[in-house]
C-alpha cells in the first residue's frame, strides 16, 4: 500500500512575520486537502507565531543534547514548546556549511525522534558524485551513517535531494528518480527491517507546481521537500493539491 504524502516547505533563510498570511493560505489549502501530510519549515524565530494557523511545523535543525552550555542551538524540548512536530536534519547546505558528518545528524535525528519529533534526515549526492557514476553508493552511505536505528514509519521521514537540483530548476530524470528512491527503500528496510517500507521517502530539488505532479507519481516518491516554492502559497498550494 503506498504511504501517506507529505508534502513539506523548507523555508530555509526566507520569511518574516509578514509572510504569516502565506501561512494561513497554506493551512487553509492543507485543510481542503486532507488526504495528503502539509508542513511548513521556516527560520527557528517563525515557529511560535506560524504554530496553529492549520499546517504542521517544522524546524530546520535539532542539537544532539537535550540542554546545557550549547550557544546559539536549540533542542527538540524548546522546539515542540515553540509548536514544532518536525525537525528538518542534515540538509546539505548544513552539511555543506557547518560541515555536518553522518554521524552528527544521526545525532540530531535521534533527538529530535526521542524528543518526541518527527525527524527528515536529508541525504543526496553532489554533480560530480553523479557524473562520477557513484550517486546511489554515496545516498547508501549516507543513509547508513545517518538513519538512527531507532526510527519508525511514524517518526522518520527521508528526503532524497540531489544537491545539483537544489535551487538550480534542474531536476534528475523520472527514471533516476525511480532507481534512487527504490535504491533507498531497500536500505531502510535493510537498516529497519519491518519498519522500513512505512517511511516515507521526499523527493526535493526544484519541486515547483509544473514538475509535482510527474514527480510525486513514482513510485516510493512518498511526498516532497520544496524550497523556493513553498514561500508562497500562490506556488506552494497547487504542489500540495498534486500531491493529495
Ligand atoms: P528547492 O530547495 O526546492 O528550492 O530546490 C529544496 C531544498 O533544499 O529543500
Amino acid at each position: 500500500m503506498a504511504n501517506r504524502k507529505l508534502i513539506a516547505g523548507n523555508w530555509k533563510m526566507n520569511g518574516s512575520l509578514a509572510a504569516l498570511a502565506e501561512i494561513d493560505a497554506i493551512g487553509a489549502a492543507a485543510a481542503a486537502n486532507p488526504a495528503v501530510d502539509v508542513a511548513i519549515c521556516p527560520p527557528f524565530t517563525l515557529i511560535a507565531p506560524a504554530a496553529g494557523r492549520g499546517v504542521a511545523i517544522g524546524s530546520q535543525d535539532c542539537h544532539a543534547a537535550a540542554k546545557g552550555a550549547h550557544t546559539g542551538c536549540v533542542s527538540a524540548t524548546l522546539l515542540i514548546e515553540a509548536g514544532a512536530t518536525y525537525a528538518i536534519v542534515g540538509h546539505s547546505e548544513r552539511r555543506q556549511d557547518q560541515h555536518e558528518t553522518d554521524a552528527e545528524v544521526r545525532a540530531k535525528a535521534e533527538a529530535a525522534i526521542t524528543g518526541g519529533l518527527i525527524a527528515i534526515v536529508c541525504v543526496g549526492e553532489t554533480e560530480a558524485e553523479r557524473d562520477a557514476g557513484n550517486a546511489v553508493s554515496v545516498v547508501e552511505g549516507q543513509l547508513t551513517g545517518s538513519v538512527p536505528p531507532a526510527g519508525t514509519a511514524a517518526t522518520l521521514v527521508v528526503a532524497y535531494e540531489p544537491v545539483w537540483a537544489i535551487g538550480t530548476g534542474r531536476t534528475p530524470s523520472v527514471a533516476d528518480v525511480a532507481d534512487m528512491h527504490a535504491a533507498i527503500r531497500a536500505k531502510l528496510v535493510a537498516l529497519l527491517g519491518a519498519e522500513g517500507p512505512g517511511v516515507r521517502i521526499l523527493y526535493g530539488g526544484s519541486m515547483n507546481p509544473k514538475n509535482a505532479a510527474e514527480l510525486l507519481a513514482v513510485p516510493d516518491v512518498d511526498g516532497g521537500l520544496v524550497g523556493g516554492a513553498s514561500l508562497t502559497a500562490a506556488q506552494f498550494v497547487p504542489i500540495i493539491e498534486a500531491g493529495a
